[in-house]
């Protein structure tokens, strides 16, 4: 469990969540409703260094185009 301590850009209101590694980030302000409640890096502890560590949970990740087994970007094309 960690805190994280979350601001949303319209209304300005703060607030502290507690959240497990693994919970999905808040997006949605409590507030006023708006797609505008975020995570701030603040100074409680948390800090993200060294090697190993990855947060992966994009929401929109890109589907797959490619259509041939030749593009350099696909990770899988390389075997
Ligand atoms: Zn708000």
């Amino acid at each position: 469990m960690a805190i994280y301590e979350y601001r949303c850009s319209s209304c300005g209101v703060q607030n502290d969540v507690i959240q497990k590694m693994s919970d999905a980030e808040l997006t949605t302000c409590p507030a006023c409703g708006k797609e505008t409640y975020s995570k701030q890096i603040s100074a409680a502890g948390f800090q993200l260094k060294g090697n190993g560590y990855y947060v992966t949970d994009f929401k929109n990740k890109p589907a797959s185009s490619c259509e041939t087994s030749a593009c350099n970007s696909c990770p899988s094309a390389n075997g």
